[in-house]
Protein backbone atom coordinates (compact mmCIF):
# COMPACT_ATOMS: atom_id res chain seq x y z
CA UNK A 1 0.00 0.00 0.00
CA UNK A 2 1.59 3.38 -1.33
CA UNK A 3 0.89 5.99 1.03
CA UNK A 4 -0.37 8.79 0.12
CA UNK A 5 2.74 11.85 -0.14
CA UNK A 6 2.38 15.26 -0.33
CA UNK A 7 5.36 15.63 -3.00
CA UNK A 8 8.21 16.54 -3.56
CA UNK A 9 9.03 14.20 -1.03
CA UNK A 10 13.07 14.42 -0.09
CA UNK A 11 14.87 11.56 1.73
CA UNK A 12 18.88 11.05 2.34
CA UNK A 13 20.25 8.62 -0.11
CA UNK A 14 21.05 6.52 3.10
CA UNK A 15 17.22 5.88 3.87
CA UNK A 16 16.22 4.41 0.45
CA UNK A 17 15.10 1.98 2.11
CA UNK A 18 13.61 3.11 5.07
CA UNK A 19 9.92 3.72 5.10
CA UNK A 20 8.71 7.94 5.07
CA UNK A 21 6.15 9.37 7.22
CA UNK A 22 5.72 12.80 6.64
CA UNK A 23 5.00 13.57 10.14
CA UNK A 24 5.81 17.35 9.20
CA UNK A 25 5.40 18.77 5.47
CA UNK A 26 8.01 21.45 4.20
CA UNK A 27 10.74 22.80 6.40
CA UNK A 28 10.07 25.00 9.20
CA UNK A 29 12.91 27.87 7.95
CA UNK A 30 12.88 27.67 4.30
CA UNK A 31 15.24 30.37 3.62
CA UNK A 32 18.68 29.12 2.69
CA UNK A 33 19.50 30.33 -0.67
CA UNK A 34 20.76 27.33 -2.21
CA UNK A 35 17.66 25.04 -1.29
CA UNK A 36 14.66 24.58 -3.49
CA UNK A 37 13.34 21.32 -1.63
CA UNK A 38 10.31 22.64 -0.04
CA UNK A 39 9.94 26.26 -1.47
CA UNK A 40 6.46 25.09 -2.79
CA UNK A 41 5.04 23.95 0.57
CA UNK A 42 4.02 25.98 3.70
CA UNK A 43 5.22 24.29 6.76
CA UNK A 44 2.70 21.94 8.64
CA UNK A 45 2.73 19.29 11.38
CA UNK A 46 0.04 16.36 10.50
CA UNK A 47 -2.06 15.87 13.38
CA UNK A 48 -1.47 12.69 15.46
CA UNK A 49 -4.69 11.06 14.25
CA UNK A 50 -3.13 11.10 10.61
CA UNK A 51 0.19 9.69 11.60
CA UNK A 52 -1.10 7.05 13.46
CA UNK A 53 -3.45 6.05 10.78
CA UNK A 54 -0.40 5.58 8.49
CA UNK A 55 1.41 3.42 11.06
CA UNK A 56 -1.42 1.70 11.32
CA UNK A 57 -2.28 1.06 7.60
CA UNK A 58 1.54 0.53 6.51
CA UNK A 59 2.33 -1.97 9.76
CA UNK A 60 0.15 -4.22 8.19
CA UNK A 61 1.49 -3.83 4.64
CA UNK A 62 4.98 -3.67 5.94
CA UNK A 63 5.71 -5.68 8.78
CA UNK A 64 9.15 -6.31 8.97
CA UNK A 65 10.36 -2.52 8.82
CA UNK A 66 13.66 -2.00 10.02
CA UNK A 67 14.00 1.28 9.20
CA UNK A 68 11.82 4.97 9.28
CA UNK A 69 12.42 8.00 8.01
CA UNK A 70 10.39 11.11 9.56
CA UNK A 71 10.11 13.71 7.01
CA UNK A 72 9.87 16.21 5.22
CA UNK A 73 13.02 18.68 6.45
CA UNK A 74 13.21 19.35 9.81
CA UNK A 75 10.89 16.47 11.92
CA UNK A 76 12.51 17.59 14.94
CA UNK A 77 10.53 20.67 14.62
CA UNK A 78 8.34 18.74 16.28
CA UNK A 79 7.42 18.98 20.40
CA UNK A 80 9.29 16.35 22.37
CA UNK A 81 5.94 15.03 23.35
CA UNK A 82 4.75 14.73 19.86
CA UNK A 83 7.85 12.75 18.63
CA UNK A 84 7.66 10.37 21.73
CA UNK A 85 4.07 9.54 21.21
CA UNK A 86 5.06 8.80 17.51
CA UNK A 87 8.07 6.87 17.89
CA UNK A 88 6.63 4.34 20.60
CA UNK A 89 3.94 4.07 18.38
CA UNK A 90 6.32 2.64 15.55
CA UNK A 91 7.84 0.71 17.85
CA UNK A 92 5.26 -1.16 18.91
CA UNK A 93 3.46 -1.33 15.46
CA UNK A 94 6.83 -2.51 13.67
CA UNK A 95 8.42 -5.27 16.16
CA UNK A 96 11.45 -5.57 13.71
CA UNK A 97 12.37 -1.83 13.97
CA UNK A 98 15.78 -0.64 14.57
CA UNK A 99 16.36 2.70 13.67
CA UNK A 100 14.02 6.24 13.62
CA UNK A 101 16.20 9.03 11.65
CA UNK A 102 15.22 12.57 10.76
CA UNK A 103 16.83 16.07 9.56
CA UNK A 104 17.49 18.12 11.98
CA UNK A 105 18.33 22.15 11.48
CA UNK A 106 21.02 23.46 13.99
CA UNK A 107 18.79 25.88 15.34
CA UNK A 108 16.08 23.35 16.53
CA UNK A 109 18.78 21.15 17.73
CA UNK A 110 19.66 24.03 19.88
CA UNK A 111 16.08 24.15 20.75
CA UNK A 112 15.71 20.56 22.77
CA UNK A 113 16.88 20.68 25.93
CA UNK A 114 19.55 18.03 26.83
CA UNK A 115 17.24 15.92 28.65
CA UNK A 116 14.67 16.18 25.58
CA UNK A 117 17.00 15.06 23.34
CA UNK A 118 17.89 11.93 25.99
CA UNK A 119 14.13 11.25 25.63
CA UNK A 120 14.23 11.54 22.11
CA UNK A 121 16.99 9.22 21.70
CA UNK A 122 15.41 6.40 24.40
CA UNK A 123 12.33 6.57 22.68
CA UNK A 124 14.40 5.18 19.77
CA UNK A 125 15.41 8.42 17.70
CA UNK A 126 18.59 7.11 16.70
CA UNK A 127 20.02 9.32 13.81
CA UNK A 128 19.96 12.88 12.62
CA UNK A 129 21.20 14.27 9.24
CA UNK A 130 22.31 18.04 10.00
CA UNK A 131 23.40 20.35 6.25
CA UNK A 132 26.74 21.47 7.79
CA UNK A 133 27.01 22.92 4.59
CA UNK A 134 29.80 25.09 5.14
CA UNK A 135 32.26 26.29 8.29
CA UNK A 136 33.21 30.08 6.68
CA UNK A 137 31.12 31.68 8.76
CA UNK A 138 30.77 34.44 5.65
CA UNK A 139 29.29 32.14 3.47
CA UNK A 140 26.76 30.87 6.03
CA UNK A 141 25.43 34.33 5.97
CA UNK A 142 25.73 35.04 2.33
CA UNK A 143 23.88 31.52 1.89
CA UNK A 144 21.26 33.02 4.49
CA UNK A 145 21.84 29.33 6.27
CA UNK A 146 20.59 30.32 9.78
CA UNK A 147 23.37 29.09 11.69
CA UNK A 148 27.07 30.00 12.37
CA UNK A 149 29.90 28.10 12.63
CA UNK A 150 29.47 28.22 16.80
CA UNK A 151 25.91 27.38 16.33
CA UNK A 152 26.06 24.19 13.87
CA UNK A 153 29.43 23.19 16.50
CA UNK A 154 27.45 23.67 19.36
CA UNK A 155 24.42 21.63 17.99
CA UNK A 156 26.07 19.05 16.19
CA UNK A 157 28.20 18.06 19.49
CA UNK A 158 25.04 18.39 21.40
CA UNK A 159 23.50 15.65 18.82
CA UNK A 160 26.85 13.30 19.52
CA UNK A 161 27.06 13.75 23.15
CA UNK A 162 23.03 12.71 23.60
CA UNK A 163 24.92 9.35 21.49
CA UNK A 164 23.28 10.11 18.36
CA UNK A 165 24.23 9.12 15.22
CA UNK A 166 25.11 11.95 13.08
CA UNK A 167 25.53 12.21 9.61
CA UNK A 168 26.77 15.80 7.92
CA UNK A 169 26.34 17.07 4.87
CA UNK A 170 28.96 19.68 3.34
CA UNK A 171 28.42 21.18 -0.45
CA UNK A 172 31.97 21.80 -2.48
CA UNK A 173 31.64 24.96 -4.46
CA UNK A 174 29.64 27.35 -2.43
CA UNK A 175 31.70 30.05 -1.97
CA UNK A 176 32.31 29.96 -5.38
CA UNK A 177 36.23 31.25 -7.14
CA UNK A 178 36.41 33.62 -4.65
CA UNK A 179 36.02 32.25 -0.63
CA UNK A 180 37.24 28.76 -2.41
CA UNK A 181 39.97 28.83 0.13
CA UNK A 182 38.08 30.35 3.41
CA UNK A 183 34.77 27.28 2.54
CA UNK A 184 37.65 24.11 2.30
CA UNK A 185 39.47 25.54 5.84
CA UNK A 186 36.62 26.30 7.44
CA UNK A 187 34.87 23.76 6.51
CA UNK A 188 37.49 21.28 7.16
CA UNK A 189 38.14 23.18 10.39
CA UNK A 190 34.50 22.57 11.46
CA UNK A 191 34.20 18.79 10.37
CA UNK A 192 37.02 18.11 12.12
CA UNK A 193 35.89 19.66 15.49
CA UNK A 194 32.78 17.87 15.27
CA UNK A 195 33.36 14.77 13.88
CA UNK A 196 30.74 13.60 12.11
CA UNK A 197 30.02 9.70 11.89
CA UNK A 198 29.35 10.20 8.32
CA UNK A 199 29.89 13.41 6.26
CA UNK A 200 28.97 13.55 2.92
CA UNK A 201 30.50 15.86 0.26
CA UNK A 202 28.03 17.20 -2.08
CA UNK A 203 28.31 19.50 -5.06
CA UNK A 204 26.87 23.38 -5.88
CA UNK A 205 23.76 22.33 -8.05
CA UNK A 206 21.43 25.58 -8.23
CA UNK A 207 17.99 24.52 -9.25
CA UNK A 208 16.87 26.71 -12.54
CA UNK A 209 14.16 28.81 -9.76
CA UNK A 210 17.20 29.27 -7.11
CA UNK A 211 19.44 31.12 -9.75
CA UNK A 212 18.40 34.81 -9.12
CA UNK A 213 17.72 34.67 -5.41
CA UNK A 214 21.53 33.25 -4.82
CA UNK A 215 22.90 35.26 -6.95
CA UNK A 216 21.08 38.13 -5.07
CA UNK A 217 21.32 36.96 -1.62
CA UNK A 218 25.13 36.46 -1.99
CA UNK A 219 25.46 39.99 -2.78
CA UNK A 220 28.44 40.04 -4.75
CA UNK A 221 29.58 38.20 -8.64
CA UNK A 222 29.36 34.51 -7.52
CA UNK A 223 31.80 32.60 -9.97
CA UNK A 224 31.12 28.63 -10.02
CA UNK A 225 33.56 26.44 -9.71
CA UNK A 226 34.93 24.07 -12.72
CA UNK A 227 35.45 20.52 -12.30
CA UNK A 228 38.74 20.72 -11.90
CA UNK A 229 38.40 23.67 -8.54
CA UNK A 230 35.80 21.27 -7.31
CA UNK A 231 38.36 18.22 -7.07
CA UNK A 232 40.88 20.81 -5.33
CA UNK A 233 38.36 21.70 -3.16
CA UNK A 234 37.74 18.06 -2.36
CA UNK A 235 41.11 17.33 -2.21
CA UNK A 236 42.12 20.18 0.40
CA UNK A 237 38.97 18.80 2.37
CA UNK A 238 39.89 15.63 2.81
CA UNK A 239 43.71 16.53 3.19
CA UNK A 240 42.42 19.24 6.33
CA UNK A 241 40.12 16.96 7.90
CA UNK A 242 41.39 15.69 11.54
CA UNK A 243 38.91 14.35 13.29
CA UNK A 244 39.00 12.31 16.67
CA UNK A 245 36.98 9.79 15.60
CA UNK A 246 36.54 7.71 12.21
CA UNK A 247 34.31 9.14 9.67
CA UNK A 248 32.68 7.73 6.65
CA UNK A 249 33.04 9.44 4.39
CA UNK A 250 30.84 9.90 1.00
CA UNK A 251 31.02 11.98 -2.58
CA UNK A 252 29.25 9.79 -4.23
CA UNK A 253 25.92 11.62 -4.60
CA UNK A 254 23.89 12.41 -8.15
CA UNK A 255 25.77 15.83 -7.83
CA UNK A 256 29.11 14.96 -7.68
CA UNK A 257 31.43 14.48 -10.34
CA UNK A 258 32.77 10.77 -9.57
CA UNK A 259 32.38 8.47 -6.59
CA UNK A 260 34.46 8.74 -3.91
CA UNK A 261 33.79 6.95 -0.43
CA UNK A 262 35.71 5.80 2.12
CA UNK A 263 36.53 6.10 6.10
CA UNK A 264 38.96 8.63 7.40
CA UNK A 265 41.48 9.41 8.41
CA UNK A 266 42.20 5.10 7.32
CA UNK A 267 41.58 5.36 3.73
CA UNK A 268 42.99 8.76 3.53
CA UNK A 269 45.96 8.14 1.39
CA UNK A 270 43.67 6.45 -1.13
CA UNK A 271 41.57 8.78 -1.41
CA UNK A 272 44.09 11.47 -2.53
CA UNK A 273 45.79 9.46 -4.60
CA UNK A 274 42.23 8.86 -7.03
CA UNK A 275 41.67 12.64 -6.52
CA UNK A 276 45.09 12.98 -8.03
CA UNK A 277 44.49 10.23 -10.90
CA UNK A 278 41.08 12.10 -11.75
CA UNK A 279 42.68 15.06 -12.45
CA UNK A 280 45.12 13.82 -14.45
CA UNK A 281 42.24 12.09 -16.57
CA UNK A 282 38.89 14.12 -16.54
CA UNK A 283 37.52 12.23 -19.07
CA UNK A 284 36.78 9.34 -16.20
CA UNK A 285 34.71 12.41 -14.61
CA UNK A 286 30.75 11.42 -14.63
CA UNK A 287 29.39 13.71 -17.64
CA UNK A 288 27.48 16.56 -16.82
CA UNK A 289 24.35 15.48 -17.90
CA UNK A 290 24.03 12.36 -15.32
CA UNK A 291 24.51 15.12 -12.28
CA UNK A 292 21.82 16.20 -10.42
CA UNK A 293 20.98 17.39 -7.00
S1 LIG B 1 18.60 23.37 3.49
FE1 LIG B 1 17.34 22.43 5.08
S2 LIG B 1 16.94 24.12 6.51
FE2 LIG B 1 17.60 25.06 4.60
S3 LIG B 1 15.72 25.50 3.49
FE3 LIG B 1 16.45 23.48 2.77
S4 LIG B 1 15.40 22.01 4.07
FE4 LIG B 1 15.20 24.01 5.08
Amino acid sequence: MELDYVYPLYRPPSEANSLIFQVTLGCSFNQCSYCDMYRSKTYSERTWEEIKMEIDITSKSYPNTKRIFLADGDAINLSTERLVQILEYAYKKFPALERVSSYAMPMNLLQKTDSELMTLRSAGLKMLYVGIESGSNIILKKITKGATYNTIVQSCKKAKENNYVLSSMIILGLGGKKYTSEHIEETAKIISEVSPDYLGALNLHLADGLHNEFMTKFKEPFEFLNDMQILNELELLVRGINSSSPIIFRANHASNVYSIKGTLPYDKLRILELITQLKQHPDMLKPKVLRRF
